[in-house]
């Protein structure tokens, strides 16, 4: 008999919310985490004192507690997680700013739509059907990749407003440059423009005790510091894992969370790990200022989307980062958040990932410190300057999050190729998570219980 009926590997958001779902359903299961605490992509460390967090800027598919068929209410349900006590923060309003039009939008799509009539009278008629396409289409059914633009040119034939939909979209949850398949796209259209933004109350870490000390109440055992540096393989099937000490645990089944590029390093899987590599990294920026700061920079503006081109160039930089888009956040300006003494500003940027890797350790600190400083800058310029006002300032460049997450390139969104129905050619070996297909901290959640619903509970 095997030690386990289930192996996880990686304590994100997707192993978390599997490990739940399995062991809810009565599975033996174990998640190992290579990290000292859990969350990856999203999660929280310590400087002087203060505890910061590595990613959240805002969770997405916001909905009422009351809406039963929501997907954030069908997530909580799946987890057998008390909505109704689980306290929120809706997002004031959000905007898209680009040289010659900006449109806001907040958690009543209605705002959007009011924005459009202003902004782009003749189109928004077309919107209207936009989201009577979206709102019929299925995004869960695995389907050949189609162009998000080309549906978008045809639909709305607006070229700017086509851009500007399109950049909190790809910005949150984009995996490929240039372009996005449909499928994507309508998932991204709703939990962004149709449900919307919100923050947990608290910080990440109290969203992840939530999580993990549900995990635990169903029994399911959590191993930090438990790198696996190998699925053993056993004739066609999968044995168990193995652990960077050497220790073997064998289990019936086993889940990777960990991407493509991660998974194919583990198994050994005959597939060209290069094909599976991101193509999007983000530098990341948190700048703490006084409350009082932040709250007059941009009163009640919860994300800015910048572009200072009229088109969107959502690409793999040939630069460190590149300045010409980008996303500032004020994690505090969310409905009834309080962040006195000291409020955060958040400002994200595409990076590449290559020439931070070629950097020498003392020429990459002396990088990040230069770079650091243009993205402050260069988001003074659309927010007003407040470089002079930071008290605590950290930036993660793509070789923080690989190093933290080993996550390939530091691809926030991992591969481009998705595996979306996540099987293996191995019976029992199965992924989910950012290679899966559903990206965002929700997404990666619905990830985790979605396969081992599909595959696990069967
Ligand atoms: C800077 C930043 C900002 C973000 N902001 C937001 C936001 O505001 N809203 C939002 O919805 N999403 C945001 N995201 C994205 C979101 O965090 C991710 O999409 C989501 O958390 C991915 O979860 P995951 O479980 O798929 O992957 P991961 O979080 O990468 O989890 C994988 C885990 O596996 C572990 N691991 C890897 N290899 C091994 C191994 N060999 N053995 C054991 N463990 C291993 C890693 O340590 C990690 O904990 C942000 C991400 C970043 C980096």
């Amino acid at each position: 008999m095997a030690d386990y009926q289930l192996i996880i590997i990686g304590g994100g958001l997707s192993g978390i919310a599997a490990g739940i779902r399995s062991a809810r359903f009565g599975l033996k299961t174990l998640l190992l985490e290579q990290h000292t605490i859990p969350g990856g992509l999203n999660s929280y460390y310590y400087r002087q004192g203060q505890m910061l967090e590595t990613g959240l800027h805002a969770m997405t598919n916001y909905a009422q507690p009351g809406d039963k068929r929501a997907p954030l209410n069908r997530l909580f349900r799946q987890l057998k997680l008390s909505r109704k006590q689980f306290t929120t923060h809706e997002q004031y309003c959000s905007e898209i700013r680009f040289p010659d039009a900006s449109l806001r939008f907040s958690n009543q799509p209605l705002l959007l739509e009011e924005e459009i009539r202003t902004s782009f009278p003749a189109a928004v008629d077309r919107f209207s059907r936009l989201k009577e396409l979206v709102a019929a289409y299925d995004p869960f059914t695995p389907a050949p990749w189609r162009s998000a633009r080309n549906f978008l040119a045809e639909t709305l034939g607006e070229p700017l407003l086509e851009e500007m939909l399109l950049l909190p979209l790809m910005v949150y949850g984009n995996a490929e440059e240039h372009d996005m398949d449909l499928g994507q796209f309508v998932i991204m259209f709703r939990s962004i423009f149709m449900e919307g933004f919100f923050r947990p109350a608290g910080t990440i870490r109290e969203f992840l005790s939530l999580l993990t000390n549900q995990y635990r109440e169903f029994g399911g055992e959590l191993r930090y510091r438990a790198l696996v540096s190998e699925i053993v393989r056993s004739g066609d099937r999968i044995q168990g894992v193995r652990l960077a000490g050497g220790e073997l645990i064998s289990a019936d089944a086993v889940l990777s969370t960990v991407g493509m590029p991660g998974t194919i390093a583990l198994t050994g899987w005959d597939l060209p790990a290069k094909a599976y590599g991101g193509q999007m990294s983000f530098m990341e920026t948190v700048s703490l200022v006084p409350w009082e700061v932040a709250a007059a920079i941009e009163p009640r503006r919860t994300i800015l989307f910048y572009n200072t081109r009229p088109t969107l160039c959502y690409q793999r930089t040939d630069s460190f980062l590149d300045l010409s888009w980008g996303v500032i956040c004020f994690p505090s300006n969310f409905v009834g958040v309080e962040a006195e003494p000291y409020a955060q500003i958040r400002n994200t940027n595409a990076a590449n990932y290559a020439l931070w890797k070629a950097a020498a350790p003392e020429e990459y600190r002396e990088l990040k410190a230069a770079w650091t400083r243009a993205a402050v800058d260069n988001a003074g310029t659309v927010i007003g300057a407040y470089r002079q006002e930071v008290v605590y300032q950290d930036s993660f460049t793509p070789l923080t999050i690989e190093r933290y997450t080993r996550k390939a390139e530091g691809a926030i969104y991992g591969s481009p190729l998705k595996i979306k129905d996540g099987t293996t050619p191995w019976p029992n070996l199965f992924i989910a998570g950012t290679d899966q297909g559903y990206l965002g901290i929700v997404g990666a959640m619905l990830s985790g219980v979605t396969v081992v619903n599909q595959h696990l509970l069967q």
